[in-house]
């Protein structure tokens, strides 16, 4: 089996293990990290949490010349090709890694660029920052996940060969570098340019009770902030229009949030419903959810929330269209219809 040396290995899991603790980089499996190593690259296993890298092992060792030549040759659906036996496969996002020159990648949904990836104005705050006196920068729009992104991204490094970092709108950045610190320095340039102060939380109670509504019990939901979404008006009124704003957000918590502005609303609105949402949000009272609802949708949730809260009264938000939200939950039109009908 190919074995990973020793001294790079272990920054890289001290770096995961960091980065992976900290809310405003890494939400549950998101994100991932590569290194290469001669032939190999060591990709984050997809599935995987990077806050794991010191427990268990979630690095797989990716045939680095056959998946260049496929990428060069424009087969960016080839599958990357792992070397020896692994019960782990690849993340989706490997071929980011793939296509950048440098020696660590680092792939991230940093909170602080995210809340302003989300936004029309993107490329002028991008300009504001200053960014791109200190680094090399490319910026792609919005693509899937997978083959679409990966192609945007080559053309884009094609246009700036010497970019190392990528801004992907409405999903993340493409961090790349000699090593562990010299990427680590840019992500946090990056976190510091791009700074916002969040909505303060105001003091309101969260709630305690649980609801039943029907033969479905909510429970409120754990952390206090997160009751925030449905208690803020600000935010609350933005979720209608605003939810689907990045891949593992539509992914993890689905096409549309499940608004209710009151609880007989709700009471009434499940009555109709032929499917039980596992989260719903009640104006002014709090955010609930089925017993069902995981550690990793809470923190695709809080990673919500702190994009949210990061927006100025008059941001304008650039939302996912509803065919790339159904592409991304891999619906046909007619499934996705009805289900924005409801
Ligand atoms: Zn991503």
């Amino acid at each position: 089996m190919t074995q990973a040396s020793g001294h790079l290995r272990d920054a890289v899991v001290a770096y995961c293990t960091r980065a992976g603790a900290d809310p405003l980089l890494v939400q549950g499996a998101g994100g991932n990290v590569s290194w290469k190593e001669g032939d190999t690259l060591w990709i984050k296993a997809s599935g995987t949490w990077l806050a794991d890298a010191s427990q268990r092992d979630i690095f797989v060792p990716v045939n680095l010349p056959h998946l260049q030549q496929e990428l060069a040759a424009g087969r960016h659906e080839s599958k990357p090709q792992v070397k020896g036996e692994h019960a782990l496969r690849p993340s989706i996002e490997t071929v980011l890694h793939a296509l950048m020159p440098h020696k660590v990648v680092v792939h991230l949904h940093a909170i602080e660029v995210l809340a302003h990836l989300v936004r029309e104005d993107f490329t002028e705050s991008l300009r504001r920052s200053g960014l791109q006196d200190a680094f090399d920068c490319a910026v792609v729009d919005y693509h899937k996940p997978g083959v679409a992104l990966a192609r945007a991204v080559q053309a884009a490094l094609a246009q700036t060969p010497s970019a190392r970092v990528v801004f992907m709108r409405n999903h993340g950045v493409v961090v790349g570098g000699d090593d562990v610190d010299d990427v680590e320095r840019v992500i946090q340039e990056l976190s510091e340019r791009f700074k916002t102060v969040p909505l303060a939380r105001a003091g309101q109670a969260a709630p305690t009770e649980p609801l039943v509504v029907g033969d479905a019990a909510y429970l409120p939901l754990e952390e206090p902030g997160l009751h925030q979404l449905a208690t803020e008006p600000i935010l609350y009124s933005r979720m209608g229009d605003a939810w689907a704003l990045y891949p593992d957000h539509v992914v993890f918590l689905g096409a549309r949030a499940s608004l209710h502005a009151t609880v007989p609303a709700l009471t009434q609105a499940l009555a109709q419903a032929d499917a039980v949402p596992e989260l719903v949000f009640v104006q002014g009272l709090g955010v609930f959810a089925r017993e069902s609802f995981s550690v990793a949708k809470t923190a695709q949730l809080r990673c919500y929330l702190d994009v949210l809260a990061r927006q100025p009264a008059d941001a304008v938000i650039r939302s996912l269209s509803m065919d790339q939200i159904a592409e991304l939950l891999n619906w046909d039109a007619e499934r996705y219809r009805q289900a924005m009908a409801k």
